[in-house]
Formats: structure tokens, sequence, C-alpha cells
């Protein structure tokens, strides 16, 4: 790849991003949940609810979100919730993976991975640049890890690691 061809893919990633991020999808409540979790960064006061339905074979139906953030952390969970519908706990599990790796500059496995969702995700990790905002990027990817553990009604927390962690029913303004 040249470089203006490298300029190019990032500018259509900037593109996707920006796009995400003014026109979240999956941006509602959802009825039909039976995992859900709240993620907070208070780095940057961006905070979602994370809604998510598995059936009963452990495949995710369906994935919403509501909340608000900057257009990174909205952009990230738009996005997420896209890719999310019709995968199974473990390939969620290796998105997530992949995600992290791909913001953290880590090396990063795409084998298995749908093309289109390998193509969001390095759209979000050009945040890899910026290091305060990788929190941004991948709020949405530790609150699915939260989610997915927990029942609904459960007090869920997003697993920021050492950073503070909320109970869901305790929402801060920022
Ligand atoms: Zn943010």
């Amino acid at each position: 790849m040249n470089t203006a061809e490298a300029n190019d893919l990032r500018d259509l990633y900037q593109d996707l991003i920006l796009d995400h991020g003014k026109r979240p999808r999956n941006f509602h409540a959802l009825p039909s949940a039976n995992h859900e979790a709240l993620g907070h960064n208070p780095l940057c006061g961006d905070r979602l609810n994370l809604y998510v339905t598995v059936d009963d074979k452990g495949t995710i139906t369906d994935a919403a979100f509501q909340g608000s953030g900057c257009a990174i952390s909205v952009a990230s969970a738009s996005m997420m919730t896209e890719m999310l519908k019709g995968k199974n706990a473990s390939e969620a599990a290796h998105l997530f993976e992949y995600m992290h790796a791909s913001c953290t500059g880590k090396p990063a496995d795409e084998a298995g991975i749908d093309e289109d969702d390998v193509a969001r995700i390095k759209a979000l990790a050009g945040v890899r640049d910026f290091p305060i905002r990788v929190k941004c990027a991948t709020l949405a990817w530790h609150t699915l890890q939260a989610a997915l553990k927990n029942e609904t009604g459960a007090v869920a927390v997003a697993s920021l690691g050492a950073e503070q962690s909320r109970p869901i029913n305790k929402v801060s303004t920022e």
C-alpha cells in the first residue's frame, strides 16, 4: 500500500467513526434484553447502558445501547452492537480480544473475523495513537464483557481495570 492509499483508508475510517458517532445505530432500550451492564469512563465522562439478548442456544440475537459520551465512545458502541448480532459468546470474546489488541498496539489475530468487522475495528483502532482515547473506544467492549456475565437485574458494573466503576442504578451526571 502506498502513502496515498494509506491516507485514503484513514479518511474512510474516520468517516465511519463520524457517521456512527453522529447517527448511532441500535441506540434505544431493548425490552427483550436478558443481559445488560452500565459502562462508565470517568476520564472522559462517557457512559452507556448496554443491552444484549442471548437466545437459548447462546447466540446474540440483538444488542442495543443508550447513554452519552464522546463521538468515539458512541461510534464504538454503535459499531459493536452491529457486529454482535448473530455471534455467540466465544465469537464475541474473540472480537473483544481483537479489538483490545488493535487499540493497544498489540499483535492482533484477524483469523476467523469477518472482513467487515475487521474494517470497523481497524477504524476504531486509530485511537491507539491517542492513549487517552483508548478508554473511550474500548468502553462498550468492556461493558459487553460485564453484560455477558450478568443477567438483567443483577448489579452490574463494567470492568474498567483499576478505574472506578459504579453500580448500574447510580449513573453520575457529568
Ligand atoms: Zn470519550
